[in-house]
């Protein structure tokens, strides 16, 4: 071999070492949470930048669907008026969701559906909320969570036999999981499945306000088998299984026209191949669906978002009082600046945790819920200012925003409320953190022994995170954002660092009980949200392409208001974990709950 092909050769080997050695680290981003890694001080950059983007090809698939529901939805204001006030949607409507192939979104082309990733099921849901809520709810409780679990953990057999009739929305899919003595605390629901001598379950139970109850053929049902210790298993359920009865749909505040209502299960037979995933796994099962599907509820946010955008700048626009349009007022502006700055981090966050779902990332969950709580409650704000804004108008029932706001008040309670997400977030978090804290302690003794030997024990991020906390070769994100942003970015380093010293500080005082300490694990799942999120708007802004458009210019804008607010909100929730007036606001609230009522009454 000549000195020529040699050095060719050698140069293929070593860039075929780069490239074993990027996809390892590739591979090993997969495993990875960069939301706990926060909690460690340390931020992924790998996971958050490039910012994720989709094919061409992926875009034009997206966008004749996004087409189709607009055309489907967008002169049907007036049927939604009327449907939330009976309180349902007719038949022939869903026919025409049926038509449009909304109900395989993300089945598989294979088994009849569209085959949608992650990305692309959020963004449609996105599109059909900005036009009603409830259309979103049929079609997202029944992909989201409904027959996700089927998708996920089914077998084959299972997805040959119903999947092509879920696409078709011949069958739709409900997920059957809240009982009446157990709504956030669902490892305790009592509907109880009996194994026969046949191999197959006999089932009994109730289960309440099941989203799609009504209108479904198809149930994922929990429950709890009466082998190992009670643990809880899946089911798929068939509607005309003699015993199943629906109750009567509800009267809800919002999301009036989509179906809920009571299932119940009166010594249902259960052939022993509609068991889905693993026996006593049904835990595990619930909530992995939660994870996955948490993506749509969130798209649908930003998307309800975006209308409440549409609405209130227009009224503000047009409204005149005191001689000008409202939309000159400052605190007009301050509120639209505020929608709009929610929604676009809403929509990176969510884009981002949709990302990870679709790489194949293994670990999410804590990402999901961030994304979930952040655009749920944002939504929420955006309804009520925008109503703010058309004030009288916004009231009537001639105008959507009363029933835009009705419709949002469930984000924060379904699919798990803000307060057990916020909980989830910080406790996953910490506990991350924690068994990290161990093992540095242990791997450092053993580096004062043996420093060669100490180190070696070290598992990759906590060897990292020694040189984070000794702010040593820290990965910079300020190198990935534009010059003018520098500052923003210093932000997330100096706070991600300031999250990690907190939860080594909590850990040590409270050690286990900080499982106790709600105030707590309040402000730091608070700090992480503001954290993930702000990043996921650093590293969009990154991505775009600098130039002198408006658009640009404000994109810049919403990153600098976004992280410069967050400064502040994260630099109060770290400085109240030292000082604060929990204890009294905890005392205070035992004595209400004795009282159960206000006791100073003023005549
Ligand atoms: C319209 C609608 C549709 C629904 N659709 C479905 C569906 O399709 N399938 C399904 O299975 N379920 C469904 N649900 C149920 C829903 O998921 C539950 O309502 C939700 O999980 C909360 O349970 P809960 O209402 O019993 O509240 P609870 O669990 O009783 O909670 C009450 C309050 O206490 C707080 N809380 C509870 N535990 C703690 C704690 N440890 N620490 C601090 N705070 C706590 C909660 O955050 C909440 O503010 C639906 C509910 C509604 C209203």
């Amino acid at each position: 071999m000549g000195v020529a092909t040699e050095g060719i050769s050698m140069t293929a080997n070593l860039a075929e070492d780069k490239q074993n050695e990027t996809s390892a680290e590739a591979e090993r981003d997969l495993d990875l949470s960069p939301a706990k890694g926060l909690f460690c001080g340390e931020i992924i950059q790998s996971c958050f930048w490039p910012f994720p983007e989709i094919t061409n090809e992926q875009k034009e698939m997206l966008g004749m669907v996004l087409d189709s529901v607009d055309r489907f939805l967008e002169d049907k204001q007036e049927n939604f008026r009327q449907w939330d006030e009976a309180g349902e949607q007719p038949e022939e409507f869903i026919q025409g969701l049926r038509d449009l192939g909304l109900f395989g979104l993300i089945i598989p082309e294979e088994h009849g559906g569209i085959g949608l990733s992650n990305t692309g099921y959020s963004r449609v849901l996105q599109q059909s909320s900005r036009y009603d809520s409830s259309v979103s709810l049929t079609i997202g409780a029944h992909s989201s969570i409904g027959m996700k679990g089927l998708l996920l953990f089914g077998t084959d057999a299972q997805k040959e036999r119903y999947l092509p009739r879920l696409a078709s929305g011949e069958m739709i899919a409900a997920y059957c999981l809240t009982e009446s003595g157990s709504g956030s605390d669902a490892a305790s629901i009592r509907t109880r499945a009996t194994r026969n001598s046949n191999g197959g379950w006999t089932l009994n139970g109730e289960k309440i306000w099941i989203t799609n109850g009504g209108i479904a053929d198809f149930y994922t049902v929990f429950a709890r088998t009466d082998s190992d210790a009670g643990k809880l298993s899946a089911f798929i359920v068939e509607r005309d299984s003699p015993g199943v009865n629906i109750g009567l749909k509800e009267d809800k505040l919002g999301i009036r026209s989509s179906s809920t209502t009571t299932v119940s299960f009166a010594d249902v037979e259960i052939p022993a191949e509609n068991l889905l995933g693993e026996e006593g796994k049904g835990f595990k099962i619930a909530m992995a669906i939660l994870n996955s599907g948490r993506t749509g509820l969130s798209g649908g946010a930003v998307g309800g978002m975006k209308t409440c955008i549409a609405l209130a700048s227009k009224q503000a626009v047009e409204r005149k009082q005191f001689g000008s349009s409202i939309a000159e007022f400052g605190l007009i502006k301050k509120k639209i600046a505020e929608m709009t700055v929610d929604c676009f981090a809403a929509e990176s966050a969510v884009r981002m945790v949709s990302h990870y779902i679709d790489s194949g990332y293994t670990d999410y969950s804590v990402e999901a819920a961030i994304s979930k709580v952040f655009a749920s409650e944002a939504m929420f704000r955006a309804a009520n200012e925008s109503l703010q804004i058309a004030a009288g108008n916004g009231f009537m029932k001639e105008f959507p925003y009363e029933r835009i706001m009705r419709d949002s008040r469930i984000l924060t309670i379904f699919e798990g409320t803000s307060e057990i997400l916020r909980l989830f977030i910080a406790l996953s978090g910490m506990k991350y953190a924690g068994v990290l804290l161990q093992e540095l302690k242990s791997a450092t003794d053993d580096i004062f022994n043996n420093p060669i030997k100490g180190f070696g024990l070290l598992s990759d991020y906590a060897g990292r995170r020694i040189t984070h906390l000794t702010s040593l070769g820290q990965d910079r994100i300020i190198a990935a954002v534009p010059e003018i942003l520098r500052d923003d970015a210093l932000v997330f380093e100096k706070y991600t660092l300031e999250l990690a010293r907190m939860t080594d500080v909590l850990l040590r005082r409270h050690g286990k009980s900080i499982i106790e300490k709600q105030f707590a694990l309040q402000r730091a799942a608070d700090v992480v949200i503001d954290l993930f999120v702000g990043l996921s708007v650093l590293s969009r802004v990154s991505a775009m392409t600098p130039d002198d458009s408006e658009q640009y210019q404000q994109a810049l804008s919403i990153a600098h208001i976004f992280s410069q607010r967050a400064k502040r909100r994260m630099n109060r929730n770290l400085r109240a974990m030292l000082r604060n007036e929990d204890e009294a606001a905890k005392s205070l609230a035992e004595y209400i709950f004795d009282k159960q009522s206000y006791p100073w009454d003023v005549l």
